[in-house]
C-alpha cells in the first residue's frame, strides 16, 4: 500500500495522452518573445491560451513601473499584511480599486485563488448560506470547503433554479451569499447577471461576481460584466485576479460595504501568506490604468473576437458560448479529435489550450484559444487556417 497509489487513475489518464515529442499539458514554453508569440519545442509559435486579453505582459509603461519597484524596494516583502508585508503601494493599489468601482473597500491577495478562499471562506460563517454555480472555478469551491457555511450548488446559469433554493431557504437567505462568474473560463458562457441579481434582492440574499476573467474585457472602464451590464448597484462583492488582463499574479476584491476591511483580521488566505511583491504590486498599478483607460486595447480585442467567432461558426465547429467573448472553447466528439486538434495546430504553428475532463463540465472534450488585444489580424488569420485544414484533413 502506497500513499502514491490513489493517483493510480490520474496517472494512467496522463499516460494516454500519447508519449508524443511534447507534452499537451503543462506544455514547456521555452521561449516569450511577446504577449502573442514564444517558442514551444523548437518553433516559434503564436500564445493563443493564455489569458493575456489585454496582452499587458510586455507593455512598456508596466514593465518600467516593475524595474523600478525591484530596485527600489526588492525582490519580496518577505512578510504577510499582517506583519512586515504592508507597504504604501499595497495600500495605494487598494485604493486605486476601490476608486475604480466608486465604492468605499478593496482588498488585495497573493492570488486570485487565495482572493476566493479569504472571501467565501469568511464571508459565509457557521450559520450562513453559499449559493454555488455548479460550474464555479476550483477556487470558489475550496472557498466553500475552507469555510463553515452551508454550500448548496444551483444549476448552471440557472436563476429560476436558484429561486426555488433559495425559497426553502425561507427568512435565512437573509445569510445567503450567492456566488457567480462574470465570464466561465472552460466554455466562454456569461450569466444572466440581471436575473441573479433579481433573485438576489427578491430574497434579501447577497452576491459575489468573479470577475476573474471578464474584467479588463467587458465594460466602459475594463471594470467587467456588471459594468458592461450597467448593474453594478446589484453586486455586493466583486472578486478578481491580477493573473488574465492585470498581466501579473495576484487576486483582489472590491466591495460597495465599507466592512470588507473587517476579513483582514478574520481571513486565514490573507493573514497566513506572504504579500505580493513590490514589483507585482508596481505592475498592477500601471497595468490596472492602461485596463481603465484602455478602450482602444478592448476595441482590438472585440475585432480578434469577431474575426475567430465568426470563422469557426461558419466552419462549422460547436462552440461553448453562442455569445461571442475572449474564450472560443471549441467541443470536439472525444479525447481523440481533441488531442488530434491540439497536436495539428501546434504543427501549424498555434498553441491553445487541451482541456479534457476531469477539469471540464459535462466531460466534454475542448480546445480553447484565449484571444488578446495583442493578437493581430494576420496571427488569428494563422489560427483560423490551421483550423481550416484540420477540419479538411477530418
Ligand atoms: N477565479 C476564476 C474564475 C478563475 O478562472 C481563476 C484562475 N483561472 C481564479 C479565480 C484564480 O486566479 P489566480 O490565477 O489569480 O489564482
Amino acid at each position: 500500500m502506497s500513499l502514491f497509489e490513489k493517483f493510480n487513475d490520474l496517472a494512467q489518464s496522463r499516460a494516454g495522452l500519447g508519449d508524443q515529442h511534447v507534452a499537451p499539458v503543462a506544455t514547456p514554453i521555452e521561449k516569450v518573445f511577446s504577449a502573442t508569440e514564444g517558442q514551444i519545442n523548437g518553433q516559434r509559435t503564436i500564445l493563443a491560451g493564455t489569458n493575456n486579453y489585454l496582452g499587458l505582459t510586455f507593455n512598456q509603461e508596466v514593465l518600467s513601473a516593475a524595474h523600478a519597484a525591484l530596485d527600489e524596494y526588492g525582490s519580496g516583502t518577505t512578510g504577510s499584511r499582517m506583519a512586515n508585508g504592508s507597504y504604501h503601494a499595497h495600500q495605494k493599489l487598494e485604493q486605486e480599486l476601490a476608486d475604480a468601482w466608486g465604492w468605499p473597500a478593496a482588498m488585495v491577495f497573493s492570488t486570485g485563488y487565495q482572493a476566493n478562499l479569504a472571501t467565501i471562506s469568511t464571508l459565509a460563517g457557521k450559520q450562513d448560506y453559499l449559493l454555488l454555480d455548479s460550474d464555479s472555478h476550483a477556487s470558489i469551491y475550496d472557498g466553500a470547503k475552507l469555510g463553515q457555511a452551508q454550500t448548496i450548488v444551483f444549476r448552471h446559469n440557472d436563476p429560476a433554479n436558484l429561486d426555488r433554493r433559495l425559497t426553502r431557504l425561507g427568512d435565512d437567505a437573509k445569510r445567503a451569499l450567492i456566488v457567480v462568474e462574470g465570464l466561465y473560463s472552460m466554455l466562454g458562457d456569461q450569466p444572466p447577471l440581471e436575473a441573479f441579481i433579481e433573485i438576489k434582492r427578491k430574497h434579501g440574499a447577497w452576491l459575489l461576481l468573479d470577475e476573474a476573467h471578464s474584467f479588463g474585457v467587458f465594460g466602459e472602464h475594463g471594470l467587467g460584466l456588471a459594468e458592461a451590464r450597467h448593474c453594478m448597484d446589484g453586486i455586493d462583492f466583486v472578486v478578481g485576479t491580477f493573473s488574465k488582463s492585470l498581466a501579473g499574479i495576484g487576486g483582489f476584491c472590491v466591495s460597495p460595504h465599507a466592512e470588507l476591511d473587517l476579513l483582514r483580521l478574520a481571513a486565514r488566505p490573507y493573514i497566513f501568506t506572504a504579500s505580493p511583491s513590490p514589483a507585482v504590486i508596481a505592475s498592477t498599478r500601471a497595468a490596472l490604468n492602461q485596463v481603465i483607460h484602455g478602450q482602444a486595447l478592448r476595441d482590438s480585442l472585440w475585432r480578434n473576437i469577431e474575426q475567430l467567432y465568426s470563422a469557426l461558426n461558419q466552419m462549422g465547429y460547436k462552440l461553448g458560448s453562442e455569445q461571442p467573448g475572449p474564450v472560443a472553447a471549441i467541443i470536439l466528439p472525444d479525447r481523440e479529435s481533441a488531442l488530434a486538434h491540439w497536436y495539428g495546430l501546434l504543427e501549424a504553428g498555434v498553441y491553445a489550450n487541451l482541456m479534457i475532463p476531469p477539469a471540464t463540465p459535462k466531460g466534454l472534450n475542448l480546445l480553447r484559444i484565449s484571444l488578446s488585444a495583442a493578437h493581430s489580424p494576420a496571427q488569428v488569420d494563422q489560427m483560423i487556417d490551421a483550423f481550416g485544414r484540420l477540419q479538411a484533413a477530418a
